[in-house]
């Protein structure tokens, strides 16, 4: 019992403790037949029927258990007699807490599409589906600080302001205190950012990798988990303009350590999520199925969200190299017959979310870890190897999702990392606190960056990303 008295309506789902009196407050999902109220704490997906004796009850009140309203019921828990339901409260006590309108509340007991629940966010909590989300959004968030400390990780806040834009993953958005209507201006007529806040120049981060490697650099295994921000104009089911992403970083671990250490990430958080949330999971495999009954059958999945969970979980990825990927992807039937919008003709071509999705989905059927990219798609940071050509990077790709994590081992080498700065334009005395870690005991280390609502997206079946994070953020989106 909580202190206000009430039992939680997921407790009272389970208990047998037939003809004890309880308490239930919620919000009310349907009211039938002047009787049978549908209750919904949130506390599950599942309601609890109360019921009304009506000839008994004002009128006055049963007008009021409208959807969406909150109530507050005292009754007798007994065993149920309708199908569907185990117990339910024969109510005692009625007491509507809050009004909702019926005429004017938007979510009415029936299925709404996505697009518009996108509409009415602030409300949308208040469905099954995104009740299931939310809680499977949760449990991977505890399930992936739960892997970390069982491993001796330590959880880093890196800073979300940051001064740095050397690092060129992504646009940035910037943060300043200047008047914008009426900059100070220096000799050259441009803004002089000396006058800011901050004395410079500053941005939202876009990853906390950098200032990830100096913590790791002493603490041995770091981990970070915070928002991250790119102002990308990309108006996709994968992009988000404000996102949360998991970097850990290793001292002394290599490439191949690296994907050993993101594929049992990965593992860990799906099984957990199996385990801790099935109901969730259950009904969610369930929306999925419903949804893709009006695709044709091509486009459907072949497994259910949960056999696709199972899989993932227990078998293990794939790994090539880009080079292999590029071979395979040449002699692909879709390439042959001219159907990838991109062709892949030479080597050194950038992967488009097609060709991932086709090695992932159609090719291997499970996970994959692409490794060894040519150096001129990737980043500055990242290792040269011995060819001269690529670099040791990894990208992560799942089923329905394409990247879930970009990584790599890091070029621990001073002088080769000053000359890929050199040659790619990275002004390396703004990032001297990031070359003193090669100054001063460099060695070899290696991390990723897992975008979370990536993780939320596979793990939830949903196939927009603006459905898994609460208020998303996104090109001409910044509701609520
Ligand atoms: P993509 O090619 O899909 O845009 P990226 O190569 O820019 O990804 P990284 O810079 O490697 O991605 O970021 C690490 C991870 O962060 C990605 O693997 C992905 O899971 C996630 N991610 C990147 N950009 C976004 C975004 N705009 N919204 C949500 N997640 C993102
Ligand atoms: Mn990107």
């Amino acid at each position: 019992m909580e202190s206000n008295g009430r039992t939680k309506v997921k407790e009272l789902l389970n208990s047998t403790a037939y003809g004890s009196d309880v308490i239930v407050k919620g919000w009310v999902r349907t009211f039938r037949n002047d009787r049978f109220i549908a209750i919904n704490d949130g506390s599950t997906i599942n309601n609890i029927q109360a019921v009304v004796d009506f000839e008994n009850t004002d009128a006055s009140l049963l007008k009021r258990l409208t959807t969406g309203a909150a109530i507050s019921v005292t009754g007798k828990l007994i065993e149920s007699q309708g199908a569907g339901q185990k117990v339910e409260i024969q109510v005692k006590q009625l007491e509507i807490l809050g009004d909702s309108d019926a005429e004017k509340f938007p979510l009415q007991p029936k299925k709404h599409s996505l697009e518009f629940l996108r509409e009415i966010g602030h409300l949308r909590f208040r469905t099954n589906t995104f009740n299931a989300v939310f809680k499977v959004r949760h449990a991977l968030a505890f399930a992936i600080h739960q892997f970390f400390n069982d491993r001796g990780f330590v959880y880093m806040h890196t800073p979300i302001i940051t001064a740095s834009d050397a690092e060129g993953a992504g646009e940035m958005f910037r943060v300043t205190s200047l008047d914008m209507a009426n900059p100070p201006l220096s000799e050259d007529g441009k803004i002089d950012f000396k006058q800011d806040f901050f004395g410079r120049s500053t941005n939202l981060t876009v990853s906390g990798q950098l200032e990830g490697e100096l913590a790791a650099m002493a603490l041995g295994e770091i981990y970070t988990f915070g928002p991250t921000f790119r102002a990308e104009n990309s108006n996709t089911t994968r992009h988000l303009a404000e996102f949360w992403m998991i970097e850990p970083e290793v001292a002394f671990n290599d490439l191949k350590d690296n994907a050993q250490l993101a594929e049992s990430l990965l593992q860990f958080v799906i099984q957990y999520a199996l385990e801790n949330c099935a109901d969730e999971l259950e009904f969610l495999k369930n929306r999925l199925l419903e949804e893709e009954k009006s695709k044709p059958q091509d486009e459907r999945s072949e497994m259910d969200l949960i056999a696709k969970l199972h899989l993932c979980s227990t078998s293990n990825f794939e790994r090539l190299t880009y080079t292999e990927a590029i071979e395979i992807l040449r002699n692909s039937t879709p390439n042959k017959k001219k159907k990838f919008k991109y062709l892949i003709e030479n080597w050194g071509a950038d992967l488009q979310s097609e060709h991932e999705r086709y090695l992932v989905e159609k090719h291997f059927k499970k996970p994959v870890i692409l490794t060894d990219y040519p150096k001129d798609i990737k980043s500055f940071y990242m290792r040269q190897n011995d060819d001269g050509k690529t670099v040791a990077a990894m990208d992560i790709l799942f089923p329905g999702i394409g990247e879930i994590i970009g990584g790599s081992q890091r070029e621990e080498r001073l002088d080769l990392l000053e000359k890929r700065m050199h040659e790619m334009n990275i002004p390396a005395d703004e990032l001297y606190w990031y070359l003193d870690t090669r100054r001063f005991g460099t060695a070899p280390h290696a991390g990723f960056g897992l975008g979370f609502e990536r993780l939320v997206l596979f793990v939830t079946g949903m196939t927009n990303i603006r459905d898994v994070i609460a208020f998303p953020r996104a090109p001409k989106t910044a509701e609520f």
